[in-house]
């Protein structure tokens, strides 16, 4: 095959978790796929490595769960959230979510080469150092995919592509596909070894400290002392706070007593941003399909990605070979999936999140939820995106929300937050 010019079925370009998702179904259904990625794998890439209950869902579903547990993927079985004045509430996966009880925690290191090799082993061809220049379009078609290559420029002419690039918003906007300012979190982690965690007790520790909002801190344990710990900025007009090593740094300095009293850096802090703009583009045409991130798709309250490439590059999967099959015109049907699956959680999501970075309402919200087990579930799994933000109206959440949390409470928990700050306990 004359390696300078290429025509497949179909073209996926990304090999992260959306494209390796969407490569892998499309090529169990039949289909002749190509995936291509910049990089050489196995490849690093900047994220805060959690895979959350739905995440793993979603890899079961896929039949790849038990790789990415061989692999050696960190069971965590809780989820601690500390406000701003260091109240905090911790959740049990398995007591508020029976049928999502654990999530996991994997280096993308080795998460995104055990996809890519699954995509591979249902028969998918793959090319690394594949570095996509431009994607050329006739009206709202793709005509023509132009890269760079160790071994010279590579023209694909690809009946259908399915582009998953991440938060590579530069290759988007030069060939049209976003013509707007996307919205992102910045985000910056670096690992760290000698990190206590006591056995059993592994969590997603997320702290709301006043210092960082409008953000958060992280620390998520990867196994054997190690963590990936990190910072998030939100988008908001009123401050211009960057996830900077600064950041990250007194972030530790602050959380030492949590664990952190030995911890040494075992990596450079890297940054990169996250897309949370889902749905501003258009994410389907008359050939072409985009997934994952490169259609905005990260949970604006946690920041989690995964599961939504996951998730899209499936559905992205089962319209194509539709679509193909039944010889539609074009990709339209994946648009108004996409949609139905997270156009709603999104709306809802905004407004959760908008709640969590105002200090009084996060500190409110988790005196709440250490008294009233109904109203944790249910803001649980909506910030997951498990249950629809409707859920809020339920009426037992409402009375919940509006009952007075017990005065022996507050002095309880208000106690313990003074003494933290004051360094008593
Ligand atoms: C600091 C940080 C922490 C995060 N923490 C979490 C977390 O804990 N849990 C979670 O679920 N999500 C997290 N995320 C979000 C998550 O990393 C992403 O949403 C997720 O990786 C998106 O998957 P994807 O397949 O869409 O894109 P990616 O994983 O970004 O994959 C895109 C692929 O496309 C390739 N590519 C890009 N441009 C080109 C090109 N021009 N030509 C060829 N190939 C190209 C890249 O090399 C890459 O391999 C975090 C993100 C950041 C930045």
């Amino acid at each position: 095959m004359d390696s300078r010019s290429l025509r497949p079925e179909i073209l996926v370009i990304g090999a992260g978790p959306g494209g390796s998702a969407a490569a892998r179904a499309l090529a169990e259904a039949g289909h002749e796929v190509l995936l291509i990625d910049s990089a050489d794998f196995p490849r690093d890439k900047t994220c805060g490595d959690g895979l959350t209950p739905m995440a793993v869902r979603t890899l079961r579903k896929m039949g790849v769960l038990a790789q990415v547990k061989a692999a050696g993927a960190q069971r965590i079985d809780y989820n601690r959230i500390t406000g701003p004045f260091g109240l905090s509430a911790t959740m049990a996966f398995a007591e508020y979510q029976p049928d999502y009880p654990y999530a996991l925690v994997l280096p993308r290191l080795i998460l995104d080469d055990v996809l890519r090799r699954y995509a591979l082993a249902a028969g998918v061809e793959f090319r690394g150092r594949v570095r996509v220049e431009d994607i050329r379009c006739e009206g709202d078609r793709v005509m023509e995919v132009v890269a760079s290559t160790p071994e010279g420029p590579l023209t694909l002419q690809p009946r259908h592509v399915v582009i998953a690039v991440g938060a590579n918003m530069g290759l988007l906007k030069r060939a049209g596909f976003i013509t707007h300012r996307p919205r992102f979190i910045r985000a910056a982690r670096a690992y760290f070894d000698g990190v206590e965690v006591p056995p059993g007790r592994e969590m997603y520790d997320f702290y709301f400290d006043l210092k960082l909002l409008p953000g958060y801190g992280w620390i998520f344990p990867t196994g054997g002392g190690r963590a990936n710990i990190g910072v998030g900025v939100l988008p908001v007009p009123w401050s211009t706070r960057q996830p900077t090593h600064t950041l990250l740094d007194e972030f530790l300095e602050r959380h030492r007593a949590n664990g952190l009293g030995k911890a040494e850096p075992a990596s450079p802090v890297k940054g990169y941003p996250l897309r949370i703009d889902f749905p501003a583009t258009r994410a389907a045409g008359e050939n072409w399909v985009i997934v994952g991130e490169a259609a905005g798709l990260v949970n604006p309250v946690t920041g989690e990605g995964i599961d939504l490439a996951l998730e899209s590059g499936l559905i992205a999967a089962r319209c194509l070979h539709d679509d193909i099959r039944r010889a539609r015109a074009d990709h339209h049907t994946y648009q108004r999936e996409l949609w139905d699956r997270f156009g709603p959680m999104f709306s809802g999501l905004r407004i959760l999140r908008d709640i969590l970075i105002t200090p009084v309402f996060t500190d409110y919200a988790l005196l709440l939820m250490r008294q009233h087990k109904f109203l944790t579930t249910t803001v649980m799994k909506i910030a997951q995106g498990i249950d629809p933000p409707a859920n809020v109206f339920h009426p037992l959440f409402i009375l919940q929300f509006f009952l007075p949390v017990t005065p022996r409470l507050i002095a309880e928990t208000v106690g313990r937050a003074f003494a933290r700050q004051h360094g008593a306990l």
